[in-house]
């Protein structure tokens, strides 16, 4: 991985800047959530894409602009069509548009007539939006044939779909196949997301502080795995927590747990012990004694905790522990909430730590929240514009941090 995350950066061509007087083809995610008139609830991914167009319009390029929305191939018709009422990307020009401050054509297929025809039709200055690339079921399977439909349409190409680049569709990864190395780079949305996750895995300052929580021990392995060999401390939190619990032979009623894990929760913390990482677990939870925000509730050791009760949050020893070592810290990433933050009474625990990961940035931290649930549980706290980034792809961040190659970051990087 060193190797070609190291050209990222030391390749000026990577960057948007090159291309001007071009037809660009531009992978970007407008996969945003709609109500049920098809209004958009939230635009932050448009926004987030913006930069990166408004740039390529200044430099008088054409934009040909791909992405996906929703997932049309699970939800067809009943008589196995595409549901396009439901997911055209017709619903986003408008606001797209408004956030451009320029109309916006749009063309109804993906790679038919009408996207051909108004690709070949566009004029420096100007904005066509292909319809859905997965109403295609090539898209999702990387089809060399649809991908190569697609690249005609574009002098260069660009990602800037930094939460679907960890997929290898036809859109993020083949179709960069066909422009040479000099034709295609990264969007600034993407390129920010890159540098921000080789700050933190490459060069952190010291120490560093992984906070990972969530549900299951089963989806963070690998991370914690590659975080142990970089960090000096790993707080472990959330429902994961209690397998670790258990494995060290602590009670831990019905919380969640995964037994089949026990051995590996046991061989993480070896391994943390050898690297010399400090590794810890909450000494105390909020237990409640059914899954309810309703429910009545407790606060107990972790590792002692009563037959039909279970842990829902991390305890106030737990928040003072991780809060005092979050905040000496000078390099933080977090991932996961260390709580089912979605129900107030057991919120307390993921809020503490959001605080202490604002208040170790005022103090000079950098801190990188990746992830869905993390990403939602700060914005709760209303602390959002006081840490250093929040990224936009959850599974894509979570797989990079984990040290796997993303087949659209790779897709640029290679021939
Ligand atoms: P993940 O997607 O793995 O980051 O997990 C996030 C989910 O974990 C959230 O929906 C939380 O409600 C849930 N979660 C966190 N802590 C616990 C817990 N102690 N017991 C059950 N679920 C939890």
């Amino acid at each position: 991985m060193a190797i070609y995350i190291a050209r990222v950066f030391l390749n000026p061509q990577k960057t948007i800047m090159n291309f001007s007087n071009s037809k660009v083809l531009i992978r970007v995610d407008f996969n945003v959530p709609l109500d049920g008139q098809f209004n958009i609830t939230d635009d932050t991914r448009i926004e987030a894409a913006i930069p990166t167009l408004k740039k390529l319009l200044e430099k008088n390029n054409a934009l040909i602009i791909m992405s996906h929305l929703g997932r049309p191939q699970k939800k067809k018709n009943e008589d196995g069509s595409i549901n396009v009422k439901k997911f055209t990307l017709e619903h986003v020009v408008g606001r797209l548009s408004a956030l451009l401050g320029t109309p916006v054509q749009f063309a109804n297929d993906t790679i038919g007539e009408d996207a051909k025809a108004k690709s070949e039709a566009l004029s420096a200055g100007e904005v066509l939006l292909l319809e859905n690339t997965r109403f295609h079921a090539e898209e999702a399977a990387g089809d060399e044939q649809f991908a190569k439909q697609l690249s005609i349409m574009g002098d260069v190409y660009i990602n800037d779909a930094f939460g679907t680049a960890h997929r290898a569709h036809a859109s993020t990864a083949t179709v960069a196949k066909f422009f040479s190395k000099d034709k295609k780079a990264f969007g600034l949305l993407m390129k920010k997301e890159l540098e921000n996750a080789e700050k933190v895995i490459k060069n952190p300052t010291r120490p560093f502080t992984a906070i990972v929580g969530g549900a299951k021990v089963s989806d963070k392995i690998l991370l914690i795995k590659q975080l142990i060999s970089k960090v000096d401390n790993i707080i472990i939190g959330g429902g994961m927590a209690y397998t670790f619990m258990k494995a060290k032979g602590g009670a831990i009623g019905t919380s969640l747990v995964e037994l089949d894990k026990m051995q590996l929760a046991n061989e993480l913390i070896a391994l943390a012990k050898e690297k010399n990482v400090n590794f810890y677990l909450p000494q105390d939870s909020i237990i409640a004694d059914s899954f309810n925000k309703e429910a009545k509730t407790k606060a107990c050791p972790s590792d002692e905790i009563e037959d039909n009760w279970m842990g829902l949050d991390i305890g106030e020893k737990a928040r003072t522990e991780f809060s005092d070592v979050v905040e000496a810290s000078k390099t933080v990433l977090w991932n996961g909430p260390m709580g089912v933050f979605e129900m107030e009474p057991f919120a307390g625990g993921t809020r503490a730590i959001a605080h202490a990961v604002a208040y170790a940035t005022s103090q000079g931290a950098f801190s990188l929240i990746g992830g869905g649930d993390s990403v939602a549980a700060i914005n709760q706290s209303g602390l959002n514009e006081q840490v250093s980034f929040i990224s936009t792809g959850g599974g894509a961040m979570l797989e990079y941090l984990e040290g796997k190659e993303l087949p659209g970051v790779a897709g640029i990087l290679n021939d």
